[in-house]
This record gives C-alpha cells, structure tokens and sequence, in this order.
C-alpha cells in the first residue's frame, strides 16, 4: 500500500513497485494529487485505487505499507496549516494502527525539513534540528516530527518494523507545476518567459535529487532487515544555490527570463545539503543522476503539459 500514491514521489514509487510484479493499493484524498498521475494504470490488473484521508481509520489487508500521504511545498502544507499537522499526526497514527494489526512493515516520508534552519552543515541524522515551533512552517516541520516520535514509540512500544526516510528536495516529471517549489517555479517561469522569482538573495543552498533515485532509495530501504529502522538520509548531497539553479534552467530551456528578486519567506533554511554516509552503507544506495540531466526530463515534461 502507498498512501499520498497520486502524488508527485507515490505516483514514480508504485510505477516501480508494479514493474517488479507487486500488487499495489493506492490510497489517497487527491488533495494535492492527482488521477492524471496514475492515469496510466487504470486497468492494471495488480493496481487498486482508494480514495481516503489517513486521518480516518483504514482497514485493508496489505503486507507493506508506504506512508506519504502529506502536502510537501509549503504552498500546500501552508494552505491549511492545521489540516497539515492532523494529516502527519493523525495519518501517522492510524496507519501506524493498521500496520500494528497486520504486524506488517511500514516506511515513513520524513523530511529534511526536521532540521529546520539547520546550524550543521552538511546535516547527518544525528543532528537534532532548529525548528521553530510555531512559525508558518512548524504545521509541516512539528508535524512530521511527531510522526517520526510515533513511529519510534510503536517500533519500541509494539515491536513494529519501521523504515524512517528522512528525504531532501526532490523533482522530476509530475511535480505539479503551481506547487510554488523552485524546480516548478522556475521552469515554469522560464517556459513562458516570464521573470525568475528568486526569494531573498538566491545565496541559500539546496540539494537536489532526482525522483528515480529517491524511489530507489526507498526500495532499497523496504527490503532491510527488521534492525535497520532509520532514520536515513535520502538526497542527492551536491548543493547549489538557487540562484545557479535559475542560471542553469534559464540556460537549458534557453529562456529570455530575466532573474527578479523577492522578499525570502519566513523560516526559510539558508543551507540544505545531506550527510548520506548512512544510506551509502546501510542501503548501498546514492544518486546517479545529475541535476542537469534531471532537470532535462523535467523541463521535458513542463512543456508538454504545457502543449495539453
Ligand atoms: P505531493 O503533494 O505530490 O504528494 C502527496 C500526496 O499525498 C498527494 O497525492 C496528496 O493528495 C496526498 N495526501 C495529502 N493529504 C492526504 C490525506 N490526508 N490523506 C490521503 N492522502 C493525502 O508531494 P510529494 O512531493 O510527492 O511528497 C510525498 C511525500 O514525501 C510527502 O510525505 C512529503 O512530505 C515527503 N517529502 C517530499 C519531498 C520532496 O522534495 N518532494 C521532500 C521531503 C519529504
Ligand atoms: N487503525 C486503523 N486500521 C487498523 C487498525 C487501527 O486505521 O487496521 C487505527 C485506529 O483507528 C486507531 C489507530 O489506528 O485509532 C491506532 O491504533 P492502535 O491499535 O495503536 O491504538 P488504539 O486502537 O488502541 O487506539
Ligand atoms: N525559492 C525561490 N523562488 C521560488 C520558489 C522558491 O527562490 O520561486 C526558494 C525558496 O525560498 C527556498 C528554495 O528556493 O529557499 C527552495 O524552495 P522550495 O519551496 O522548493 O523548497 P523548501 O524551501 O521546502 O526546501
């Protein structure tokens, strides 16, 4: 099962999970998602479609359980802050309570954005964050950490077998195009000709990694035994600015965009790039795609929709 699995990340990890011959329940609310990402999978006969909020109680039988379901940008997890918390804490409980009944082993979609505003760089898992707890981020940010304690307590309390992936910026085809994150932003932006809206200096850095290569990392994970619970670092650990980002997508979709500057949100991190020691050798797993060629298949699929 993977929930949030209409989604930008769920969408490319059930793709995977069908080739290798699973049989895959999608559950998701299509709040942020959508059918057009798992269109292509009507009539699968290993594929199943459930919509449902995971701040319900499910009952299904499965023997795997992704858990993703959250809005990701902070446009969406900011558009209704309160409903955000209750979709980390609530779903994390009740899927937590299904995998409980099922004794079976679930994966938790943690975040780089437990480290907040993080004072060490590059961040390992060690490190225990900067997260204000009641800024504009904090429903996302407390959020998924409470659902990281949850998944400890049930793998401590009950016995349960968890997977905590904690994942840095990721794209690639099927991010939704006014999700308000930089990769769409921009090269949306840079499609139309319209300005490059670069937030505060374009000097923060962030680490980009290609979502075949977080999928892999995911698998990967899944398949360790019961003594490997996480959390991991999944993320591709070469850091840019964002400016360079705009400069290299103005570049590759040889736009006449301009760069604009725009005021920087609040809470917004000033440095991101991921320590993946851990994941290199636990899982014997890193990225092998290079933004430039990520950004190719990205670009590729923003026009495209943009010709729909
Ligand atoms: P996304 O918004 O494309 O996907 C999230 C999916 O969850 C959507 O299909 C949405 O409809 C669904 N959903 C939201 N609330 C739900 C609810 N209450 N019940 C059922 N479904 C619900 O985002 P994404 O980028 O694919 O992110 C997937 C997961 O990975 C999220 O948990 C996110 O926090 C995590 N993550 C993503 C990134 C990234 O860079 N993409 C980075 C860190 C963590
Ligand atoms: N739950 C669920 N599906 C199940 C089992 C449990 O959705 O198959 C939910 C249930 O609604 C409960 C939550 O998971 O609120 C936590 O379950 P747990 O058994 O840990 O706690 P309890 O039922 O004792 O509150
Ligand atoms: N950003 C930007 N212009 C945009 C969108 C985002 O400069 O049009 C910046 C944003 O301020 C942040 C970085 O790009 O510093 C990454 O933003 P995103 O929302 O993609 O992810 P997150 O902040 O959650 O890492």
């Amino acid at each position: 099962m993977v929930t949030g699995g209409a989604g930008f990340v769920g969408s490319h990890l059930i793709d995977r999970l069908l080739e290798r011959g699973d049989e895959v329940l999608c559950v998701d609310n299509l709040f942020t998602g959508t059918k057009r990402n798992i269109d292509h999978l009507s009539g699968h006969p290993r594929f199943e479609f459930m919509r449902h909020d995971v701040c319900f109680p499910l009952y299904v039988e499965v023997d795997e359980i992704y858990n993703l379901a959250c809005p990701a940008s902070p446009v969406h997890y900011q558009h209704d802050p309160v409903q955000t918390t209750k979709t980390s804490v609530h779903g994390a409980i009740n899927m937590l309570g299904l995998a409980k009944r099922l004794r079976c082993k679930i994966f938790q979609a943690s975040t780089s954005e437990v480290y907040g505003d993080p004072s060490v760089h590059p961040q390992t898992e060690a490190y225990w964050g900067n997260v204000n707890p009641i800024g504009i981020r904090s429903c996302y940010d407390e959020g998924k950490r409470c659902a990281e304690t949850l998944f400890f307590d049930y793998h401590r309390q009950h016995g349960l077998e968890i997977k905590v992936a904690r994942i840095f910026n990721t794209y690639g085809p099927r991010m939704h195009p006014s999700d308000g994150r930089v990769v769409s932003n921009f090269v949306m932006q840079a499609l139309n000709n319209e300005p490059i809206t670069l937030y505060g200096d374009g000097q923060q850095t962030r680490s980009f990694c290609y979502v075949d290569d977080l999928v892999a990392g995911f698998m990967a994970f899944m398949e360790t035994g019961p003594e490997v619970s996480g959390p991991i670092n999944l993320g591709n650990p070469v850091e840019f600015t964002i400016r360079e980002l705009a400069e290299l997508v103005v570049e590759m979709t040889g736009s006449t965009s301009e760069l604009v500057f725009r005021p920087l949100p609040q809470d917004d991190p000033m440095q991101r790039k991921p320590d993946i020691t851990l994941a290199r050798g636990t899982l014997g797993w890193e990225p092998t795609i290079a933004l430039r060629q990520g950004l190719v298949k990205t670009i590729d699929y923003f026009s495209q929709l943009a010709n729909d």
